[in-house]
Formats: structure tokens, C-alpha cells, sequence
């Protein structure tokens, strides 16, 4: 028995459209608009979008080094991108040293005994590629406390040079808040380290860093979002291409009268006539259910023909119902399609729809949709 086509809409009753040529103009902007090396960041299966095709396209255009999470991410860009410097930004787990050293990745590293596995490991004549130092201005999550990386660094011939570091970084806890006073702490913060070790290359921004003013580019940027169509500057006009499109199709369409209650639970209740349609796609494609529409709280909406639909009960695991009273005539059929990301659906739009932000949207994109990648 043949496997459903990946690219039969009819067999799936729900398209991602991925857009690869706008994730190149993307990250083209991006370098630009720094004035120097952008990477792309294309953790977590490349926010969704499909790690391997967004590699192969950004790898093409001239993009040469990557940043994934974990080891198993760095393994899939290595298969497509076998030049490229691939970062790993968990860093080094314990007795992970010689997975680096096989796929040819470099460890993010993030602490002093991570510095120190890692330099011990190269002692043994291991060959590897250089790491990364994370050094924490602010999150209090990941890298060297500031201070404690700059006393290392003073030590000249410490554990810095043993381990040979290729690229010294920090990330931003607020860069979408441009009114955010911690950014320009943590911007002066990093200045300090990186002038105290002025022979490694420098990374700060990440999407919305692009958009600060006042932040230095340094030698490289870690984009993710931005690239991937987020907005980097929320509340303002997105200076980025939409990258990802979903579109669902109607299987019933049916009115109801005042006073009835739809879906599991009957969370909804009409407060007049409505005309209701059913769509194709729900929370096991990733869509998430806290974009529900009951009697007491907003949700998510999908797009007919122009007209936005609000959804109607609690999101099920395949179905959607949506209102379609107000679409234009004709227009909610057996068959026809609505958007659920795309035109006035930004990923901003949907993630307040969902009560969540756009990121996890896109990091939840379902894997049973049919896939179609555009310049692939
Ligand atoms: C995820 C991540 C990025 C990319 O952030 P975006 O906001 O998606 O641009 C950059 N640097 C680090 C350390 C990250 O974890």
C-alpha cells in the first residue's frame, strides 16, 4: 500500500505552507540590518518550520553558522550542512565530550565545570572544533556569571585558552521591550567581558536585539524568530516576510438557533441564530486548546474569504468549529478553505488568541499537516 502523498491536501484537511525563499530574505535583512555575520538559530526543528529544509536553504544562500539545542538537532544540520560551524547551546552534558567530537559540533559552554570538561577533553589530543562561552548578564539561567567570566578571563592563560574558545556570547531576558532598562545593563554588561577577551569574535543579538538602539552587532547575530516571520518588534509593523501559512478545510457547515450549546461540554452557547462550520484541524495538530472560545473566554479565530471567524467551544483534538455568520455569502462551503495563520493571523495574533506568544505556535506546528515548502 502506497503512504499518503505528504502533499495531498485532500488526504490531510490541513496545509502548512512553508515560505523558504522569505526565510532567506529573512535572514539576508537581518545581516543588513547589523552590518555584520547573522546566523540562524534553528533549534527546536527549526522553530517548526522543518530543520532540515531550513538548513539546506540558509546553508545555500551563504549562512555558515547555526545554533541548535541539542546534540541531536546539531546532528541533523551537520547531515545537510556539512561545512558550517553548528553551535550547541545546552551545552555540554556530562560524558558528552566525544558526540561533539564525532559530528563535528561546538559546545556552548556555560559553566566553569563545562569549561573545564571541555578543555580536559581536549588535552587528550581530541580533534574538535572551537566552543562557545556563555557568559549570563541577566537570566540567571544559562553561562558564566559576568563577573565570574571576567576574572578567567584575566587568568591569560586559564581555562579560557585551554579550551579554546571560537565565540563569546550572552543573551538578551527582554530585547522585544525596547523600554526595558535591563537591556542596556546587559548590553553594558557583555561590553565589559568582551573587551577584557578582545581576540574572540562576539555574539549578543537575538531577533529583537536588531532592533535596539544602542547595541553593538559585534562579529555574529543569533537569530530565531525573526527569521521564521515572528515580529521582532511587537506592537509595531513587522519589518519581516511571513515565512508560514495554515490553511484548513470546512467538512460541515450547519446553523444553529439562540441558546444552543456546541462542542464537548457545551462551553459555547449561541446568542442568536448562527451558521457554524467545522474545520479539519485541532489540538493534535499543534493548535493549542487554550485558544477555545467559551461563554466566558475569547480565543482563537481562522480567516474566510477575508472575514475573521471566531471560534466556537473548546478546540477537540482534530475539529475546530468556527462562526461563520458574518463571512461573505457563499463563501463557508463543504470543501472551502480558511486560515488559521496568515494575512491579519500573524503568529502575534494567534499566540494572543491562544494566550500564549507566537514562539510556541510555531515550535508547536503539528507534524500531520501536508507540508508544502516553497523554494525548496
Ligand atoms: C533561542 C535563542 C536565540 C534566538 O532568539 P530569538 O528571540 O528567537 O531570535 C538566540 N540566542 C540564544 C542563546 C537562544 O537561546
Amino acid at each position: 500500500m502506497m503512504p499518503a502523498d505528504p502533499l495531498d491536501p485532500v488526504a490531510h484537511g490541513a496545509t502548512l505552507t512553508i515560505d523558504l525563499d522569505a526565510l532567506v530574505a529573512n535572514w539576508r535583512l537581518l545581516g543588513e540590518r547589523a552590518g555584520t555575520e547573522a546566523s540562524a538559530v534553528v533549534k527546536a526543528d527549526a522553530y517548526g518550520i522543518g530543520i532540515e529544509p531550513a538548513v539546506t536553504a540558509l546553508a545555500r544562500a551563504g549562512c555558515r553558522t547555526f545554533f541548535v539545542a541539542h546534540v541531536s538537532e546539531g546532528i541533523r544540520a551537520r547531515k545537510v550542512a556539512p561545512e558550517a560551524t553548528i553551535y550547541v547551546l545546552n551545552g555540554l552534558l556530562p560524558g558528552s565530550c566525544d558526540r561533539y567530537a564525532e559530528h563535528a559540533l561546538s559546545p556552548v559552554l556555560g559553566s566553569h565545570e563545562e569549561l573545564l570538561e571541555w578543555a580536559s577533553f581536549r588535552q587528550t589530543g581530541a580533534k574538535v572544533r572551537p566552543a562557545a562561552l556563555h557568559v549570563d548578564t541577566a537570566m540567571n539561567r544559562l553561562g558564566l556569571w559576568a563577573g565570574e567570566g571576567l576574572n578567567l578571563a584575566r587568568e591569560r592563560s586559564g581555562v579560557i585558552a585551554a579550551a579554546d574558545i571560537g565565540l563569546l556570547m550572552s543573551h538578551f531576558a527582554s530585547s522585544e521591550d525596547e523600554t526595558d532598562p535591563a537591556n542596556a545593563r546587559q548590553i553594558a554588561a557583555f561590553a565589559e567581558i568582551a573587551a577584557a577577551l578582545p581576540e574572540i569574535p562576539a555574539s549578543l543579538k537575538n531577533s529583537s536585539g536588531h532592533f535596539l538602539k544602542d547595541c553593538p552587532s559585534y562579529q555574529l547575530t543569533r537569530p530565531g524568530y525573526a527569521l521564521y516571520g515572528g515580529n521582532p518588534t511587537p506592537g509595531k509593523p513587522n519589518p519581516m516576510r511571513p515565512v508560514v501559512g495554515l490553511e484548513a478545510t470546512i467538512i460541515q457547515v450547519r446553523e444553529v438557533e439562540a441558546g444552543t450549546h456546541v462542542g464537548y461540554n457545551g462551553r459555547w452557547t449561541a446568542k442568536g441564530k448562527r451558521r457554524l462550520a467545522t474545520i479539519c484541524l485541532g489540538y493534535a495538530d499543534g493548535y493549542p486548546r487554550n485558544g477555545s472560545w467559551t461563554d466566558t473566554t475569547t480565543g482563537g479565530a481562522a480567516l474566510l474569504d477575508g472575514a475573521l471567524c471566531p471560534f466556537v467551544g473548546t478546540v477537540s483534538m482534530d475539529l475546530i468549529i468556527i462562526d461563520v455568520t458574518e463571512a461573505p455569502a457563499g463563501a463557508a462551503q463543504r470543501g472551502a478553505h480558511v486560515t488559521l495563520i496568515g494575512g491579519q493571523l500573524d503568529l502575534e495574533a494567534v499566540g494572543a488568541g491562544a494566550k500564549t506568544i507566537g514562539y510556541e505556535i510555531l515550535t508547536n506546528l503539528g507534524r500531520r499537516y501536508a507540508r508544502r515548502y516553497l523554494g525548496l
